[in-house]
């Protein structure tokens, strides 16, 4: 197929059509619906143009890992039919424009960052959601709240009130360090459960397990997860 280099459309169409499949797939045998878990396509590093193709082919969820980079691509696209995950590392002098310029934040491990989106999240818009990110391989060097720290964290986080505290996420340790990324996955729906029953009763939406990547998307929907984040499957290597 020597013309698809020429062609990014039809090469991000096949990978797109695969990746949807490898999805409805995995929720099938999991015994789940074939829908119950969202594309989350990881942009990072990849232009506005392939964004808008994704978008055409029906992507309406884009993922971001860098201020700096993501905001021109939110310009460049806008944000009426689209949703705006910010998925990478906060710093505290960031949050601002993650709470003006994001649908979702992801990472969110302190309460001291949760307490400053919330701040300024600004008033036009609705409450900006969050998922906590939980260090759940226990890595001494990644980002994310230790789990036994998570219902503590989710409880004064649910009372802020410009933000809407949607699910946990995780980013495991990679199989090679010689982890089963699907114990990892099975750690969190457990801790998912867990504080969704220390939640007072109104957090109904309290719905979303961020897990599974490009590699490891089906070990993660196994174990309940409802939004995957997929970049290089979909866009290519980094
Ligand atoms: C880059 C990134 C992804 C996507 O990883 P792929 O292996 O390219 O699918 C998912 N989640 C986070 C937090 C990332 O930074």
């Amino acid at each position: 197929m020597p013309d698809l280099a020429a062609r990014p459309e039809a090469l991000l169409q096949t990978r797109l059509q695969q990746v949807r499949q490898r999805i409805r797939q995995a929720c099938l045998e999991a015994g789940r619906p074939a829908d119950s878990a969202r594309l989350l396509a990881v942009s990072k590093t990849f232009d506005a143009d392939i964004m808008r193709l994704a978008r055409q082919l029906g992507v309406r969820e884009f993922g971001e890992s860098y201020l700096q980079e993501a905001l021109p691509k939110i310009e460049a696209l806008g944000r009426d039919d689209l949703v705006w995950h910010f998925i990478g590392p906060i710093q505290s002098n960031k949050t601002r424009d993650l709470a003006a310029h994001f649908d979702w934040v992801q990472g969110v491990d302190r309460i001291k960052i949760a307490q400053r989106l919330s701040d300024q999240r600004p008033d036009m818009l609705p409450p900006l959601s969050i998922c906590v990110q939980v260090n759940i391989s226990d890595e001494g060097s990644k980002s994310g709240c230790a789990p036994s720290e998570a219902v503590d964290l989710c409880r004064e986080l649910a009372t802020l009130p410009r933000l809407r505290l949607r699910g946990l996420m995780t980013i495991p340790a990679p199989e090679s360090a010689g982890q089963d990324p699907r114990q990892a996955y099975a750690a969190l729906r457990e801790l998912h459960l867990q504080v969704k029953s220390a939640l007072p009763n109104g957090s109904y939406d309290f719905d979303t397990i961020s897990a599974g990547m490009s590699d490891d998307l089906e070990a993660a929907i196994a174990e309940g997860s409802t939004l995957v984040r997929v970049g290089s499957a979909l866009f290519g290597e980094r």
